[in-house]
């Protein structure tokens, strides 16, 4: 079979990768595939960079050694190892063809064959490959997509999705990169048609699609496209109607996944997140957006720095672009500028007093505390501690 680029980029793109350029080396034959090639046309930043090789597994890994490099086993039952070359690793996955699928899972078998490789690849835009002189392979018509902005998958798309459902959540997230406008009339219907077929997949699939949506520049459309086809309520029926993604959008907060899921989230934050498997680290951030005290744009500077000493900052502005408030951008501006209060005193500065270490420690500290915050956060550490001696002094 012929294999004929359908463009040439030059120069060629990562030339001048060292690492990959140890790679290529060992293996000539290798093509970038998937969204490094993608990137690399549509002239985007590429994130990490995957190969694929005619070679076995076992070949490619012989020819690796050969020419010095650290080889993983990383997936061998699938095809994949990866290469390290200069500390960064590459995937380099033997072509492969879809022998059988169940909605998730294939069987593969490896072949030679370049095309039959792109073929199982779920859109166009994911299915190129390129050489290392910069040749470009488009078996489906995938750099006019790119180009076009349209989401199209290889082959029948009612198909493709029967085969593995996980592509519905995936057609959005590449939807909501590079997607022009809306999906085809036919799209849609295999979209639709898909609906219960997402029950099978797992809470961190979903959640690994859903916070790639979230965190791409626009998602609004995509989201509201997936609220409309019944795929939200399918996947995560605690997000309300995207009304409230496009109001952040609009008042150009940032492209932050957890920012956005806390303002489409109607439920428990704890349960959502343990749901749905979060990190600790998701988690952690999107209970203390819902429980974070909103600052009120006409409060005075004492007040903000009151919120400051007893809330990160972060989380205080983040709950501003939540509350959508149009003052938002001058209540932002000063909490950006306020030096965090920090409270003068410590337990040294009561046991300085004579007082026995102890409970009494912490209630002085608690109370002298309260009265430095009732101030505004102003009193300097002579100040505070002639309030702790005073206090001191008093019974009780
Ligand atoms: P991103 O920039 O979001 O990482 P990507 O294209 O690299 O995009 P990956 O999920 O890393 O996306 O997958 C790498 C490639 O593997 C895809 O470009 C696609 O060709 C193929 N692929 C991954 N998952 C599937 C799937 N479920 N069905 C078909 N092809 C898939
Ligand atoms: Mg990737």
């Amino acid at each position: 079979m012929t294999d004929t680029p359908a463009l040439r980029l030059q120069p060629p793109p990562f030339a001048t990768d060292a690492a990959l350029t140890a790679v290529w080396d060992a293996l000539p034959q290798a093509r970038v595939v998937g969204g490094a090639v993608r990137d690399a046309v549509a002239g985007r930043p590429v994130a990490d960079i995957d190969l694929a090789t005619p070679l076995p597994p076992d070949a490619a890994t012989a020819a690796l050694v050969a020419a010095g490099l650290r080889v993983v086993p990383t997936g061998l039952a699938h095809g994949t190892i990866t290469a390290v070359a200069e500390a960064r690793g590459f995937e380099i996955t033997t072509l492969r063809h879809d022998v059988e699928t169940d909605g998730r899972h294939a069987v593969v078998a490896f072949t030679s064959d370049w095309r039959a490789d792109a073929l199982r690849r779920d859109f166009t835009i994911n299915a190129l490959s390129m050489a290392r002189d910069g040749a470009i392979f488009d078996y489906f018509g995938g750099v006019a997509d790119l180009h076009d902005g349209r989401v199209r998958f290889v082959g029948d798309a009612d198909a493709r999705i029967r085969e593995d459902y996980l592509r519905i959540l995936r057609f959005f997230r590449f939807q909501a990169r590079y997607g022009l406008g809306s999906p085809d009339p036919g799209t849609i219907a295999a979209l639709r048609a898909g609906v219960p077929g997402l029950a099978r997949l797992s809470v961190e699939r979903i959640w690994g699609e859903l916070s790639r949506i979230l965190a791409a520049p626009d998602p609004v459309a995509a989201i509201r496209l997936m609220h409309d086809l019944g795929i939200l309520r399918a996947v995560a029926p605690e997000l309300s109607a995207p009304e409230r993604l496009a109001g952040l959008r609009a008042a150009g907060a940032p492209h932050d996944p957890i920012l956005r899921l806390a303002a489409m989230l109607t439920g428990d934050a704890l349960s959502f997140a343990e749901r749905l498997k979060l990190s600790n680290q998701e988690r952690d951030r999107l209970v203390r957006l819902g429980s974070v005290p909103s600052p009120d744009p006409s409060a005075d500077n004492a007040a903000l720095r009151r919120l400051l000493a007893d809330f990160s900052r972060t989380d205080l502005i983040d709950r501003t672009w939540l509350n959508g408030d149009p003052a938002g951008p001058g209540l932002r501006r000063r909490l950006a500028a306020l030096p965090i209060p920090v409270f003068p005193l410590e337990g040294r500065d009561v046991l300085a007093l004579g007082i026995a270490p102890g409970l009494r420690v912490g209630a002085l500290l608690r109370d002298v505390r309260q009265w430095w915050l009732a101030g505004g956060c102003v009193a300097d550490h002579p100040a505070a501690n002639a309030e702790l001696a005073r206090r001191a002094c008093t019974p009780g």
